[in-house]
């Protein structure tokens, strides 16, 4: 078995061998009494990668578009939105994510020459809480969010903060505007082969500055969570650490400037990396 982020072999012993099908694969009909999925760690880039068998990840991809209705049933998205929006502070991670990403940003921008309104760029935004709640908090800059689940955003009209698209991020050329920021809050993690994703971030980042924040379970959930725990659910593809994370930003073209463990106020494991494109490495170092 190959590893999908840097094409060595998996470890054919796995990590972690899961006999429960989780909610989505139950609603594909998985039989229970011969279903596993297993995590492999890989030998090279040691990123910890899902095994499907009997053709489960195929099935699990054409259902893509029922995710929300199986996790919520017919709860309206704006429902859930304000649910979250009122989440008290010490137990949000939207909170603590607004603070890391707006104090490392203040602090990484001092060094530059930066006069005009910052923006930042939220791909695979769901239901838009993070963005809502960053603006609120740093209203001098502008926001766009991106999120291809029609069922996630139903409640996001005119008097949100930010200016939204209801599509697939593929670095399309409205949205090449030289963003300040760009956010992946838990997005990689769902997509198999995330290299494309991570250099079409590149053409939307501003080339001096520009700032990547990316946000994905840790590897320690194999270890220190229940096997049903939605971190080692089927919808996830990969768990990192500090040297899978580093290779999987490296290797598609960025500098890593941080990474760090963190242990969320809703109890999740996870990594997050702040980094910046090589070009634009080059130019802050050599300024
Ligand atoms: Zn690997």
């Amino acid at each position: 078995m190959k590893c999908k982020i840097c094409n060595h072999e998996l470890i054919s012993e796995p990590v972690l061998e899961i006999k429960n099908p989780d909610r989505f694969e139950a609603f594909i009909g998985a039989d229970e009494t011969s279903f596993k999925r297993t995590w492999h760690k890989c030998s090279s880039c040691s990123v910890f990668q899902a095994v499907h068998y009997e053709g489960m990840d195929e099935k699990l991809a054409q259902i893509s578009d029922k995710y929300y209705s199986i996790d919520f049933g017919d709860l309206a998205s704006g429902d859930r939105f304000n649910r979250i929006l009122k989440i008290p502070n010490q137990r949000s991670d939207n909170y603590y994510r607004v603070k890391r990403v707006a104090n490392f940003y203040r602090n990484w921008i001092q060094q530059f020459k930066k006069s005009s309104t910052p923006s930042i760029l939220d791909i695979g935004g769901g239901l838009g809480v993070f963005l809502y709640k960053y603006l609120k908090v740093n209203p001098d800059f502008t926001g766009v969010m991106i999120e291809p689940d029609r069922q996630s955003t139903v409640h996001i009209d005119h008097s949100f903060p930010f200016e939204f698209h209801n599509q697939l991020f593929s670095g399309q050329k409205e949205y090449q505007r030289s963003f300040d920021i760009v956010t992946l809050n838990k997005v990689v993690e769902h997509i198999e082969k995330p290299h494309k994703l991570l250099s079409d971030v590149q053409k939307v980042l501003n080339d001096k500055h520009g700032l990547l924040y990316i946000e994905i379970p840790d590897e320690m959930n194999v270890y220190y969570k229940p096997s049903s725990d939605n971190s080692l659910g089927s919808l996830h593809h990969h768990l990192y650490n500090h040297l899978s994370l580093n290779y999987l930003l490296d290797s598609t073209g960025y500098t890593v400037l941080r990474i760090e463990r963190i242990f969320e106020a809703s109890g999740k494991i996870s990594m997050y990396a702040f980094a910046i494109s090589k070009n634009a490495e080059k130019q802050w170092l050599t300024h």
